[in-house]
């Protein structure tokens, strides 16, 4: 008698709506850097802890009973701190009640901004290299995204000097079909920050259209060589249409806490917040009541530029020693550096093997550029992240310094 066997159903098949999207760089480098106990420098990340004091407040706002629902656009005591700390930083006035919403990172933020203007057929303008969130979340909106590259320019060596906005493309790119534009300082890769005079250029650019900004500046507090941060919230004319991002998790050490903000005009927090309250309601209450609380001291940001500066300098000192030609870094805890004058056969690698064999052989991760990128692009250029204690940044430089050549 043949025995009786019940066949194991199978999930019914329906199509993807990310039929190109495999899993997050981010997520394939981290698992790849620990499984070959590699120093992962790969996604952006601190390996130090933050303040005690923010884990002391934190927790106090366990202990005395901020465990329920909050507000569902975010705790009003943190939108308070908010509204000050834009204020104090670039002038802006965001009212707490109506024009700021606590989000669950910044990656979120992006996400619902997108889903909360875009409609099908809605052209959605990019700048590349971009971070790896923006092309997705416009796809799952339904929109099209529009990408146009940054200027790049080199010395007569042929390594990049700097990178700015290609103001005629970006110019051209702009048809009545256009809703928004992603834009992104301190830049992610290449660490680029806009100028007074971009966001000038820009507004006067955006000016007879109906196209709405979001401006990731989560980043905002890590900004190089005397330079400041030019948020689009100091600029009247570009805050009017704009929904600028920010991130706790980068600004306090602690990205595991997926905590960031909102900050947009009434009208454009009214949508926002529409679809914001249907895909997290609100975000977890004691981390927002303990944030709320260590920030009421500016000194918990302001010293943010020079803290990293520090890593920075250290770390593009180390590299100096190595064949690997360096980028600029103005901002943001990234350095990008280019592999092709190394004078061994990896060199001669794309941008993801070149990154897999590092990981694996050298025990140093990194990401490929060509991650930041919508379209097959391979410059030979891949991203650290220096946001590391010393002795991290010291053993992963001794491993490259070691590297054949
Ligand atoms: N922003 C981080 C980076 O660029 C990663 C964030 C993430 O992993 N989603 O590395």
């Amino acid at each position: 008698m043949t025995p009786f066997s019940t066949p194991v159903p199978s999930a019914p098949s329906f199509p993807s709506r990310l039929p190109a999207i495999g899993t997050t760089i981010f997520t394939v480098m981290s698992t790849l850097a620990a499984e070959n106990q590699a120093i992962n420098l790969g996604q952006g990340f601190p390996d130090f802890q933050c303040d005690p004091a923010l884990i002391e407040a934190v927790n106090q706002a366990m202990v005395t009973g901020h465990n329920q629902y909050p507000s569902m656009a975010g705790a009003l005591e943190l939108r308070h701190t908010i509204a000050k700390k834009i204020q104090l930083l670039y002038g802006a006035g965001y009212d707490p009640i109506s024009e700021i919403t606590v989000t669950a990172g910044a990656t979120q933020a992006i996400f619902t901004v997108v889903l909360s203007c875009v409609s099908p057929g809605d052209e959605v303008i990019v700048i590349e290299p971009a971070f790896d969130c923006y092309l997705p979340a416009i796809e799952l909106a339904g929109g099209k995204a529009i990408r146009v590259s940054l200027d790049v320019q080199r010395n007569s060596t042929g390594t990049v000097q700097s990178y700015a906005i290609a103001w005629d493309a970006l110019a051209n790119a702009i048809t009545p079909k256009t809703r928004l534009l992603l834009i992104n300082s301190p830049h992610n890769p290449t660490g680029m920050i806009w100028q007074q005079v971009d966001l000038d250029r820009l507004a006067h650019l955006l000016a007879n259209t109906n196209v709405l900004v979001c401006s990731d500046e989560v980043y905002e507090h890590m900004v190089f060589d005397g330079q400041q941060h030019r948020s689009a919230s100091s600029h009247a004319a570009l805050a009017a249409r704009s929904f600028v991002v920010s991130s706790f998790g980068k600004t306090l050490h602690v990205t595991g806490w997926k905590i960031g903000y909102v900050a947009a005009p009434a009208a454009l927090t009214a949508e926002f917040r529409k679809v914001h309250q249907f895909n997290v309601f609100s975000v977890n209450a004691p981390m927002q009541v303990g944030i709320a609380q260590y920030l009421a001291d500016p000194a918990s940001y302001v010293g943010l530029s020079a803290f990293y500066q520090a890593k920075r300098d250290y770390f593009r000192a180390g590299l100096a020693e190595t064949q690997f030609k360096l980028l600029p870094s103005p901002g943001s805890y990234f350095q990008c550096v280019d592999y092709s004058a190394l004078g061994i056969p990896q060199s001669e690698l794309s941008e993801a093997e070149f990154c897999r064999w590092l990981t694996c052989e050298v025990g140093v991760a990194a990401i490929p550029v060509s991650a930041f990128y919508g379209a097959a692009t391979d410059s030979k250029v891949i991203r650290f992240c220096f946001a590391k204690e010393e002795k991290t940044l010291e053993t992963a430089l001794s491993r490259l310094r070691a590297m054949p050549s």
